[in-house]
């Protein structure tokens, strides 16, 4: 078996189409996702993001925030940030050095307060202070990718036009053999391929509590995961077996 790669590389595009599939997706591995994400399904109920918010700018920010860091470890900072910058008036003329002191926990700070400040001046100047509800507005904000689009309009508008891929779904999507591509918006076509579209939105967090819970980064645990039967990667990821 070819190495798999773990990780999601940190150089991504931002595009506002789903990328062709780049492996090659026969009905028999159609028909292998199809399974993956009905036992996904059962298993985690009702998907919801782990990130707390209370309307589409604060999950917008939220899931900015949340790049290389836990959306633990963004849910510790945002209670304070809304409530002296909850909406993008007032988030769009803060002054950076103290964005910077209230996020700094979430790493990368400098950054994503360029990141939050810039999207919330956009929102300002182009959307009315509103989210906007297309991919191709959203994508055009500094800091916002596929990924995060993706969350917010599936989310907060029920609009579903791909497949938010982060590291954990980065990763499931190679262990268990539904691409093999390097980039994040190559494995996302990918995974439209695998799947029916009423499934997209919520196989992110299905993926994701699965990555959480049992195919962690370091030790999936095979042996009691209830995908062995359908995974290619089964007892070969790291060796390690949980018996
Ligand atoms: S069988 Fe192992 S590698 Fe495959 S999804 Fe389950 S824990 Fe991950």
């Amino acid at each position: 078996m070819p190495k798999q790669p773990h990780r999601l590389p940190q150089k991504k595009l931002k595009k506002s189409r789903i990328a062709a599939p780049s492996a090659c997706h026969g009905e028999a591995q159609r028909e292998r996702g199809r399974a993956i994400s009905k036992r996904l399904e059962a298993h985690y109920g009702d998907p919801r993001p782990a990130l707390t918010y209370r309307n589409p700018f604060e999950l917008l920010i939220a899931v900015i925030l949340s790049a290389q860091t836990t959306d633990e470890g963004v849910n510790r900072v945002t209670p304070i940030l809304f409530k002296h910058f909850g909406t993008a008036e007032a988030l769009a003329a803060a002054d950076p050095e103290t964005i910077e002191e209230i996020i700094r926990p979430t790493g990368f700070f400098r950054q994503k307060t360029k990141s939050v400040i810039a999207t919330s001046q956009a929102l300002v100047a182009e959307h009315s202070g509103k989210v906007p509800e297309t991919m191709d507005e959203l994508v055009a904000l500094r800091g916002v990718a596929r990924k995060t689009a993706n969350i917010v309009l599936g989310t907060c508008f029920g609009i579903v036009e791909g497949i938010a891929v982060d590291t954990h779904v980065f990763r499931l999507a190679h262990r268990l053999g539904l691409s093999e591509a390097a980039d994040a918006n190559r494995v996302e076509g990918d995974l439209c391929a695998c799947l029916e579209r009423d499934r997209w939105y919520r196989v992110n967090f299905d993926l994701i509590t699965h990555g959480r819970r049992v195919c962690t980064a370091k030790k999936p645990v095979c042996g009691t995961c209830f995908l062995n039967d359908l995974c290619p990667a089964a007892f070969t990821t790291t060796g390690w077996r949980a018996e």
